[in-house]
């Protein structure tokens, strides 16, 4: 039947959130990074959507326990507490697969293996575990290899689908968490929930540094200069270098080769927000790469 236009109700479009409209206008203003844009504005809207499914768990924290996690250097979430619906989980799991692979973040062949694996749940539950347990240090303990088996016997690419597909599941982990739990004493450079790396940071209108976690997004106080990645704290061994507008710094560490792109805040007419600002960055990835410098 055809359509008429003329009466149907005029409605006003949906506000989209804030890191969507910012996102939207980055693409606009540097059409080089049109690509990574969209593949941003579908991981972000798939895990908006995720996430407003998976409940905020009920995490026990025995202060004992936290004390000596925390001492120990070990992180807090355990895979049992993940809310993880695996009926959820596969669809998040496939979902971001095909969008690694539509914008050509991942091989074809490489996309159907890990398709393949996430239809088999006697497959994808056991992966699932023992790479978290194995990347998040929990465990006292955990065999440092452990990691490298893991990787090893999945199809190539799975760490990153795996990274994203985890990530709805564990945010609410570390929102539950952040509430009931004192990180004052947290001085270590990995996820004081997951255990994972930094893979952004923010220097706060008061001039604190706090890193992002790669994994779960959690944020948590580090020291302003020492690199997170080797602890390396001697600041002739850092070079850092800016954004024109001062918006964007890099910290580059040179005893261990890595970098951390930072938002500064002090003087910013927003909040940091990581979806948006580690892709207008991805100019410095490449300048900190041309330096000698890797971010992973
Ligand atoms: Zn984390
Ligand atoms: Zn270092």
């Amino acid at each position: 039947m055809p359509e008429r236009p003329t009466e149907r109700p005029v409605r006003p479009p949906r506000a989209e959130p804030r890191e969507i409209v910012e996102l939207r206008q980055l693409k606009a203003s540097q059409p080089d990074l049109a690509s990574a844009v969209d593949m941003q504005i579908a991981l972000v809207e798939m895990h908006r959507r995720v996430q407003s499914r998976v409940p905020l768990p009920w995490i026990q924290v025995d202060p004992e326990w936290v004390r000596a996690q925390q001492s120990g250097g070990r992180p807090l979430v355990r895979f049992r507490e993940i809310p993880l619906d695996w009926t959820d989980f596969r669809l998040t799991f496939r979902q971001t697969a095909d969008i690694l692979r539509r914008f050509d973040a991942l091989e074809r062949p490489d996309h159907e293996a890990i398709v393949a694996l996430g239809r088999d749940g006697n497959s994808l539950e056991p992966l699932v575990a023992a790479w978290y347990e194995a990347t998040s240090g929990v465990e006292p303990g955990a065999d440092p290899t452990a990691r490298q088996r893991v990787v090893e016997n999945a199809p190539s690419g799975v760490e990153h689908v795996l990274l994203l597909a985890l990530r709805p599941f564990l945010a609410r982990c570390a929102e539950a968490l952040t509430q009931h739990v004192d990180l004052s004493t947290w001085t270590h450079g990995h996820c004081p929930f997951c255990g994972w790396e930094p893979d952004f940071a923010v220097v706060t209108p008061n001039a604190e540094r706090r890193l992002v976690c790669g994994r779960c997004l959690a944020q948590w106080t580090f020291a302003p200069i020492t690199c997170p990645y080797c602890m390396n704290d001697d600041r002739t061994l850092i070079t850092s270098f800016a954004t024109r507008d001062g918006r964007y710094r890099v910290s580059a560490c040179d005893v261990c080769k890595r970098y951390l792109k930072a938002y500064d805040a002090r003087h910013a007419p927003r909040p940091l927000l990581v979806a948006v600002d580690t892709i207008a960055t991805l100019p410095l990835d490449a300048a900190a790469m041309q330096r000698g410098y890797s971010s992973g």
